[in-house]
């Protein structure tokens, strides 16, 4: 009797995951698994796609971004994503997330930036994955909780202080509720304001709730900057205190006093790594981009509008050409943008690379959705790595791009059967053409799908193909986290 298939790949370049050498052969999918990979000449299917060469690969994992709203409004939503090849997004970073705290009134930024004032819906994580069950995305999404999101519901307004230890308890009993509702771990955003009060003994208290359920510890940083080295050891304090694996996110050496210090922060992260389960991600770029108001302005960081709620038409527009124009400084202009979103030129390329390449790094995108002028990341961070940074400059060769994205990512978040070409594990799959893929989205025209991702499959079901764009198949998850026994 042959095989029959509901779907089979041929003659395509398979690159697994596990930063293993690439082979030639088939691949077939029934249902939402890979069922069988290796030389299907007496097999078929449904459907068949001629591969001809053109590299196959697990669905890439976006380590980092802010879609907590996006994965709940239609798979369409997520054309930036599924344009790139992913088919897993972490949301709920840093200290950011939808649930569990259902609130009133806009919250302060930067927890204003990752949804309409509307979506503040959510009073437990049940409710937010209840949502996403109904009206699925195209995508997959494991999902963090918010520490400032826990904050600002504990605290209410009242933020520029440690919480009391009863507040500390009340984040904690949220937390725990949201593990056991499937949430994966705890994010910080010490950087921000409503959060940079928090002591690290306040997040350890909250963050014990990790231990019980063997969640995560997510962070951005409280200094990516002058203080980095500090922020790494506290990071770490946090982490071991409550027996929880660390994520550093989008790790970086922001202003340009600290450029080239990547030299002292990733052996401070490698020594660690030898002792305590400790990764990092990061995006392809010199630019960040975060609230408006998250850093001074000054001359020499080039900063552009992203969004800006009172002004919206100067979206896309430098800052202090802005200021300029009003014939106020910079910091009055930021004010007055307020609520909105900056992107700033302060990374320098050489850390990005090293960075980049360090066996320990896994690509997010930090895409933030929602801006009207978006960071070019959020449409071209994956492209980018596969294409300018290692087919065009070498820095590591597609097998360890691929890794990075996939098994590497699946691994460190404890996400079972994915990221990995395997008999048996499910059908999360991208076709890509590694001549030509790169990223299209710039600072200019950040709106831009990228070249060379050809199709991408979520749980077996075609999301995107590069010849008619989006399907609205709503074929994503809510995913687990299974921490390694
Ligand atoms: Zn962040």
């Amino acid at each position: 009797m042959t095989l029959r298939c509901d779907l089979i790949i041929r003659d395509a370049t398979l690159i697994d995951g596990t930063g293993g050498p690439r082979r030639r052969g088939d691949i077939g999918v029934t249902g939402d698994r890979i069922v069988v990979i290796g030389d299907l000449g007496a097999a078929s299917a449904d459907r068949e796609v001629m591969a001809e060469g053109r590299v196959v690969a697990p669905g890439f994992i976006d380590a980092h971004t802010h879609d907590d709203q996006a994965v709940l409004c239609g798979p369409a939503c997520m054309l930036c994503k599924t344009s790139q090849g992913v088919t897993t997004v972490v949301v709920g970073n840093c200290g950011i997330s939808l649930a569990p705290v259902a609130m009133s009134e806009r919250p302060p930024p930067p927890l204003d930036g990752v949804c309409l004032p509307e979506w503040w819906i959510f009073d437990s994580f049940a409710a937010y994955a209840e949502r996403l069950e109904k009206t699925p995305s195209a995508v997959n999404t494991f999902a963090l909780i918010g520490h400032m999101s826990l904050r600002v519901g504990a605290m209410g307004r009242d933020l520029d202080r440690p919480a009391t230890d009863a507040e500390a308890e009340r984040m904690r009993k949220w937390l725990a509720e949201a593990l056991a509702e499937g949430a994966a771990g705890l994010s910080t955003g010490l950087f921000y304001a409503p959060s940079k009060h928090a002591p690290t003994d306040e997040v350890i208290a909250v963050a014990e709730a990790l231990r019980e359920h063997k969640g995560l510890y997510v962070t951005h940083m409280r200094d990516e900057a002058d203080g980095v080295l500090d922020s790494i050891e506290e990071t770490l304090r946090i982490g071991q205190s409550v027996g929880a694996p660390v994520v550093i996110s989008h790790h970086k050496c922001a202003q340009p006093e600290n450029h080239g210090r990547s030299k002292e922060t990733l052996p401070l992260i490698e020594r660690h790594a030898m002792r305590y389960p400790v990764a990092f991600d990061m995006y392809p770029y010199t630019a960040s981009s975060t609230s408006l108001g998250a850093r001074k302005p000054r001359p020499d960081v080039k900063v552009t509008v992203a969004t800006s709620v009172p002004h919206p038409e100067m979206a896309g527009r430098d800052l202090f050409e802005v200021a300029e124009e009003w014939g106020v400084s910079a910091e009055e202009a930021a004010a007055r943008l307020m609520p909105g979103g900056g992107v700033f030129h302060n990374m320098a390329e050489e850390d990005i690379r090293r960075i980049m390449a360090h066996p320990l790094s896994m690509i997010g995108s930090d895409g933030g959705p929602n801006a009207k002028h978006p960071h070019p990341r959020l449409w071209g961070t994956f492209p980018r790595v596969l294409g300018p940074y290692s087919r065009d400059l070498g820095l590591f060769d597609l097998e360890t791009a691929v890794h990075k994205m996939t098994g590497r990512t699946a691994a460190v978040f404890g996400i079972p059967d994915r990221g990995v070409l395997r008999e048996g594990a499910f059908a999360d799959l991208v076709l890509f053409d590694a001549a030509t893929v790169r990223d299209r989205a710039t600072f200019t025209e950040p709106r831009q799908v990228a070249d060379g991702i050809l199709e991408t499959w979520v749980n077996g079901q075609s999301v995107y193909t590069h010849a008619a764009g989006a399907s609205d198949t709503p074929a994503g998850r809510l995913l687990h986290r299974q921490a390694a026994a």
